[in-house]
């Protein structure tokens, strides 16, 4: 019988994870302090974030040992298996071979458990036990509390209140794992009280919880700040995705992918998977690596390449980055973590450089791709993943149509169960595909930090 799940054993797990910097034919523009505009320096940040994490956001070293703590923690679901999507194939009738790397399979679900790991590790190592982040619907929360649990480490969570009042599971999940979830905004911190005076009634939003996450790590010196996405340091832990794949498709027997495909929203799962095929690229083998993003969020494909805040709230330093704008309001789409105004610094870079490519699809063709996914395959897939799916299966229709061969690779960076109720939006014909007027974003565009600065050296 054919086989159709490549697994690592367990001491294949990558020793090392894999740093893009040294490898980009230019240097990437570095974050700036937002008062002296002067890049920051690792005391800026000493403040909220772990020493060793500070190293690896700066690091110019190509590769970056994983201690032996987080290799035992990471071994509870990793390797994950790369699959060969057989039925998928079959029902598409395409000479394509189309493999997807399951990161479905981790404790909270998804891939960004692969970074909460080692920030809780690293917070640990310099005996910080209290952590705080934000989370939207979930599920960056979920994967901090289950990593503080892990570690035996204390996690509060700010959650945007809309999410905390009308999406229980994933709060319920963080709770199992022992993490204090408050409805952001809150009464606990100054940044929720001034929004709870002027707008009581307010759902909360990703940039609010934010402020009020930092503001308890930095009032609190025994307490730290954590992100899920966007930095470099997530982005670097994220590359266990790609370095398994590329042992696994070599088990399978496979050569090099035509064409490697995730997500993109802060771009961690797309570089996971993606920048471990730079040395492949860069030897000039032809390969493309797509980052795939909703129309209604098209960061990559219609933002601009410039320095914009973090939040909403001007608080972080400044990123050179594709984005929207940090006053862009994220509209209605169901992939809740692809509605960030911005994406990786890195991710941008990258494209910047021409190493990858970016397209934006709309979210109802994903959701007939996610079904068709389903049926096939047996996952559901989360809606933010369903974006790789939906091109995954539009190359694979190409290939039909040209007659040709071609080799697949995306990434499967979670389950959909908690989602279920995007579905039955689907199901109902509720949904409606939405493209981001071009006059909104040059709107958003108009008050971009340095639009009156010129660029630093
Ligand atoms: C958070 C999330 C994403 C988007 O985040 P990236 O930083 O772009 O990887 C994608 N898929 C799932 C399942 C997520 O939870």
């Amino acid at each position: 019988m054919e086989s159709l799940r490549f697994l690592l054993p367990e001491r294949e797990l990558p020793q090392r994870w894999y740093n893009a910097v040294p490898d980009f034919p230019k240097p990437p523009a570095p974050p700036l302090h937002p008062g002296t505009l002067q890049p920051i320096k690792p005391a800026d940040l000493a403040p909220i974030f772990a020493k060793g994490l500070i190293d690896q956001e700066l690091s110019t070293e190509r590769w970056i040992e994983i201690p032996d703590d987080v290799r035992r923690a990471l071994a509870l679901w990793r390797p994950t298996p790369l699959v060969r999507a057989r039925r998928l194939e079959e029902r598409l009738g395409t000479p394509a071979r189309i493999y997807y790397k399951n990161e479905s399979v981790s404790p909270a679900g998804s891939h960004k458990v692969n970074s909460s790991i080692p920030q809780a590790y690293f917070n640990r190592l310099d005996g910080i036990l209290r952590l705080t982040t934000e989370t939207g619907a979930g599920q960056w929360g979920s994967a901090l509390a289950f990593a503080s649990c892990h570690f035996g480490m204390d996690c509060t969570v700010y959650m945007v209140r809309v999410s905390h009042d009308q999406k229980p599971h994933r709060r319920l999940m963080m709770q199992a794992w022992g993490g204090k979830v408050f409805a952001s905004p809150s009464d606990r911190t100054g940044a929720g009280r001034a929004v709870l005076r002027e707008m009581p009634g307010t759902p909360g939003s990703l940039g609010i919880a934010i402020s009020e996450a930092v503001e308890e790590a930095a009032k609190n010196p025994d307490r730290n700040y954590t992100l899920g996405s966007v930095l470099n340091h997530v982005l670097l832990h994220q590359t266990v995705i790609g370095l398994e794949a590329k042992e696994q498709l070599k088990l399978a027997g496979e050569r090099v992918p035509d064409v490697v495909l995730a997500c993109c929203g802060g771009g961690c799962n797309f570089a996971g998977i993606a920048f471990p095929f730079f040395s492949e690229k860069l030897a000039g083998t032809p390969i493309r690596l797509v980052a795939v993003e909703p129309t209604a969020c098209p960061t990559l494909t219609r933002g601009r390449f410039t320095y914009d805040f973090g939040d909403t709230a001007k608080l972080t330093p400044l990123l050179k980055m594709h984005t929207l704008g940090h006053g862009f309001i994220p509209p209605g789409i169901h992939a809740g973590g692809l509605r960030y105004h911005g994406v990786a610094p890195l991710v941008s870079h990258a494209l910047d450089c021409g190493l990858i490519e970016a397209i934006a699809v709309p979210q109802i063709a994903c959701f007939e791709s996610a079904v068709l996914f389903a049926q096939t395959e047996g996952i559901i897939p989360a809606p933010e993943s369903s974006h790789a799916i939906h091109a995954a299966v539009a190359e694979a229709l190409r290939a039909k149509e040209e007659r040709r061969e071609r080799l697949i690779l995306f990434n499967l960076s979670g389950h959909g169960h908690f989602d279920m109720a995007s579905y039955q939006r689907f199901f109902d014909g509720e949904l409606e595909d939405y493209a981001h007027p071009a006059g909104e974003i040059e709107r958003a565009l108009r008050d971009l930090p340095l639009a009156r600065v010129v660029t630093p050296r």
